[in-house]
């Protein structure tokens, strides 16, 4: 019986869990919370919070190689389960990962651009701005997702408020930048710098909050897909990363690229590779923390992501949480429906994600855009 270990019990952790066990190995989720996504579908499930020297102590006596599926556990965690067991990403590169500072100084030092911007870390600091940065977004240096701990400012009164208003926690004013779409790129690395990654995703983004996900040959320019590609690949190597890495970007009005910022884990702009390529970001991630060949995936078949958030399971004005109608969802040819457990729908929380594969990109719009309306989806 060999087991792999996981910090953190989310929707990441549980498909990591699937595809963990599909390999035939056990699995041991550490999450403090008795209903998680991953903790109820995994062999062990030890419930102490992140930083409790016993429940990683369990972690990893239980596990050959432990991984993280949440970009928050404290490096603190990982330092500790890396005192005796293999731990893929290293605490190094995730603490880099969930500081919005070290990551731009990242991005600095391995030439790829990002947007302009400042840290604020101090009322000095935060006084010294250059104008040329607003309008701007402010965001916290740690701790923010989902689009959570971000104001957009227009001018130096706003950006002061916003500070405050923020509890004038470390921060990064970033400029506004006008963008024309966006995408990501997700890699796979091994301990050995073996390399491999998925086809660039087009990713749209609602509220602060991944929609929609496309990919197809031709979804984005061949030039930029490739100075993606690229630019993810820099990211990684310059991290020393093992396991698997995603680096979103934004593309601007001018075609240019522009690197937003990177998640040390499976990402949900991925989770269309489970059934769009032949071998998903997390089969990538068992492989990568236990030292197995890392072979480039291969995407067979024009994919469509839609996330699903708690909104659907709300008609409008309404508190009861009622079941979208599924039966009508897979009704149409290439729907794969995942859902990750969760006990109770909220809204903005994330559920499930569908996804849609097609012989064409075209046949898959035209199911994604049904899918869309029956759910009550914006079309896009
Ligand atoms: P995630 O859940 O992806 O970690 P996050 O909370 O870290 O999200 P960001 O990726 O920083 O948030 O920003 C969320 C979205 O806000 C981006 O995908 C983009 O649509 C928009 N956005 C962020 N920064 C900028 C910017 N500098 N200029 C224009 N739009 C931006
Ligand atoms: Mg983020
Ligand atoms: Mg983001």
């Amino acid at each position: 019986e060999t087991t792999l270990g996981v910090l953190g019990g989310g929707q990441l952790g549980r498909m990591f869990v699937h595809a963990a066990q599909q390999m035939g190995y056990f699995t041991a989720v550490l999450d403090p919370d008795p209903s998680s996504p991953a903790g109820r579908v995994s062999h062990h499930h030890i419930q102490t919070d992140y930083l409790d020297p016993q429940g990683l102590a369990e972690l990893a006596r239980l596990s050959c190689a432990v991984t993280t599926e949440f970009e928050n556990v404290p490096a603190q965690a990982l330092e500790q389960l890396a005192a005796t067991r293999p731990v893929a990403p290293a605490a190094s590169a995730v603490a880099i990962a969930q500081d919005r500072a070290r990551e731009k100084a990242h991005f600095v030092a391995c030439g790829v651009p990002c947007a302009p911007y400042a840290v604020i870390d101090t009322p000095a600091q935060l006084a010294a701005v250059d104008e040329s940065l607003l309008p701007g977004i402010l965001k916290t240096a740690r701790l923010g997702y989902d689009g959570k701990g971000q104001v957009r400012v227009k001018t130096r009164e706003e950006l002061n408020a916003a500070w405050a208003g923020l509890k004038q926690v470390p921060c990064v004013l970033e400029k506004m930048l006008p963008l024309a779409s966006e995408c990501s790129v997700i890699v796979a690395r091994g301990a050995d710098g073996a390399m491999v990654n998925f086809p660039v995703q087009r990713n749209l983004h609602r509220e602060g909050i991944l929609a929609v996900t496309e990919v197809f040959e031709g979804n984005l320019p061949a030039a930029l897909a490739e100075q993606a590609v690229a630019a993810a690949r820099s990211v990684a190597t310059g991290l020393d990363y093992v396991g698997v890495l995603c680096v979103e970007f934004f593309v601007l009005a001018d075609g240019s690229l522009v690197v937003n910022e990177i998640a040390p884990r499976p990402h949900n702009s991925g989770h269309y590779t489970i059934d769009g390529c032949d071998l998903s970001q997390f089969d990538l991630q068992v492989r990568a923390m236990v030292g197995l060949p890392l072979v480039q995936p291969r995407l067979h078949s024009p994919s469509i992501m839609l996330n699903l958030l708690g909104d659907l399971w709300f008609a409008p004005g309404a508190n009861e949480a009622v079941t979208p109608p599924w039966d009508r969802v897979l009704a149409l040819p290439g729907t794969h429906l995942h859902l990750y457990g969760k006990l109770d729908a909220k809204r903005a929380r994330k559920m499930g994600h569908l996804n849609i594969t097609a012989a064409t990109p075209e046949a898959a719009r035209a199911v994604a855009l049904q899918a869309a309306a029956v759910l009550g989806l914006e079309a896009f």
